[in-house]
């Protein structure tokens, strides 16, 4: 039987066109994820990292190649599919840690999940639960700005993983944060894929990923060159 790999993309081509000017941002990238692993792209500045996840995500849209998600490829899927895509299938976090300021960890989570479609009753008991298991059951009324960055990176991976996506995109999560906090981030991703099967893809530098990893592709000037 063939396997099913979560992610699987063959040939990515990515291309930007500024003015005359054509840039490769990623020049035939091949990568088969299984699910529920802990795969990240490591790779200097300007190799392609965050043009990888946007293709991956449906964000942005390949040049060439093709991306399959649970064995779909996301070419076919329309702009609808696409919507639910983001909004159901996959969890993105990000180093700007983008809540909505004024909104506070219960009202950050929430919104998500009405996204999703959730109806009431069910986003009141998703919305503790899922708070309470990134460590925030004494934070849920509280604002971004009455957090520490450490506890607010936990409000967004509690708002990914809210609506239960198979897939969690991270795109550098421990940027601004601090060695130990970084870590114990790192640690709630790692525990997050072991729990849940969640398959979880990071792009970062940060070298304390390495403890965490089950996969780590090296990426350098559009192409994974390199496994660990
Ligand atoms: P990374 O995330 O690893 O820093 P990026 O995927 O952001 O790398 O960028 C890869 C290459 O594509 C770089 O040369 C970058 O300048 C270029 N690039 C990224 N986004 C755009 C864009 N919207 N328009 C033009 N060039 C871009
Ligand atoms: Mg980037």
């Amino acid at each position: 039987m063939k396997t099913m790999y979560s992610i699987r993309v063959k040939n990515l081509t990515r291309t930007y066109r500024v003015q005359a000017r054509e840039i490769h941002a990623l020049q035939g990238v091949e990568a088969e994820i299984a699910k529920g692993s802990f795969v990240v792209l490591r790779g200097r500045s300007g190799s392609g990292k965050t043009t990888l996840l946007n293709c991956i995500s449906g964000l942005d849209q390949p040049t060439s190649g093709e991306v399959w998600l649970n064995g779909k490829a996301i070419s076919q899927y329309s702009e609808r599919q696409r919507v639910e895509l983001r909004r159901k299938t996959i969890g993105f976090i990000f180093q700007s840690q983008a809540l909505l300021p004024l909104y506070s960890a219960r009202e950050n989570v929430d919104l998500m999940l009405r996204l999703a479609g959730w109806s009431y009753q069910q986003r009141r008991i998703r919305t503790e639960e899922v708070l309470s298991q990134v460590g925030l059951q004494q934070w849920l009324d509280h604002r971004p700005f009455e957090m520490s960055g450490g506890q607010q990176q936990r409000v967004s991976i509690a708002r990914a993983v809210a609506a239960k996506p198979d897939i969690l995109i991270a795109d550098e999560p421990t940027g601004e944060l601090d060695v130990a906090t970084s870590r114990q981030i790192l640690h709630l991703f790692h525990q997050i894929t072991r729990e849940f099967g969640t398959t979880l893809l990071v792009a970062t530098h940060d070298p304390l990923v390495d403890d965490f990893a089950d996969v780590i592709y090296h990426l350098q000037d559009g192409r994974i060159n390199g496994e660990l």
